[in-house]
């Protein structure tokens, strides 16, 4: 897809649809020996504030990669605009020697994370989501972020410095800011992750993303989709068709699926 455009700047989101196949990562070996289940399988546990009445997230950063306090500002009030916590949503900061891995799979991101987690996801009235800021970037340099399971999501800052726009517009601090907004709405099940949107606008080409440019579930930012935002802004928001959504899933009226919880 981005071969052809040459040095052009693609700003890419991976969310991964099916859990990893094969024999790693056995359940049995691991500190919380919980599934981890699929991005969107901790939705109701967020959305809904029966039996966890609070949220944790764990930002787990390599040294000198911890993110703007804008970026967890925002994903705070984003997650408190859609999920019922009357205990609060807290950010809980851990430096975190990841190694110096030069290059990311989502296995290595998803055996990272629950090597480095404080406490299980779902820990007596706590939910508990992940995320971590590395060095190094993805496996394909092009993804700033990925969520990887139910609990548990990565930020590429390496890749997000170098994503930012022509005279600093979008700044790499915008940037990190949509990516740690898109990455979480995974993990609420956007687009379509866990149940069938009663509104058609996912994007065909593009699971699990929207079609709608000013979503920040937008499937990518592309280099001739880039010049838009350049002079408009990167979207940051859920829009109305993902809060329907999530409205529709915490009140039981849209049909869930693959939730860890209830
Ligand atoms: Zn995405």
């Amino acid at each position: 897809m981005t071969h052809a455009r040459g040095t052009a700047l693609v700003l890419v989101t991976l969310v991964l649809l099916v859990p990893a196949s094969g024999c790693l990562g056995e359940d049995g070996l691991q500190v919380f020996p919980e599934k981890k289940g699929v991005p969107g399988g901790l939705t109701l546990a967020c959305l809904r504030d029966a039996s966890f009445t609070s949220m944790v997230i764990e930002i787990d950063h390599a040294p000198g990669y911890r993110p703007y306090t804008s970026s967890t500002d925002l994903l705070v009030e984003r997650l408190e605009q859609v999920c019922e916590k009357p205990g609060g949503i807290r950010i809980q900061y851990n430096e975190v020697a990841f190694g110096e891995q030069a290059s990311w799979s989502a296995q290595d991101v998803r055996d990272e994370g629950w090597e480095n987690k404080d406490a299980s996801p779902m820990d007596g009235n706590t939910l508990q989501w992940q995320i971590l800021f590395p060095e190094g970037t993805y496996e394909d340099e092009s993804v700033l972020g990925v969520a990887v399971d139910a609990s548990t999501m990565a930020l590429f800052s390496d890749a997000i410095e170098e994503a930012d726009g022509l005279f600093g517009r979008p700044s790499v601090e915008d940037v990190e800011n949509s990516v740690i907004v898109h990455e979480a709405g995974h993990l609420l099940g956007l687009v379509n992750l866990v149940y069938t949107s009663p509104v058609n606008h996912e994007d065909p080409d593009h699971p699990g993303h929207s079609s709608n440019d000013d979503s920040v579930m937008y499937w990518a930012i592309e280099s001739t989709g880039l010049v838009n935002f350049i002079t408009g802004d990167l979207p940051t928001a859920f829009d109305d068709d993902d809060l329907a959504d999530l409205a529709g899933l915490a009140s039981g009226d849209i049909p869930v699926r693959d939730q860890l919880w209830p």
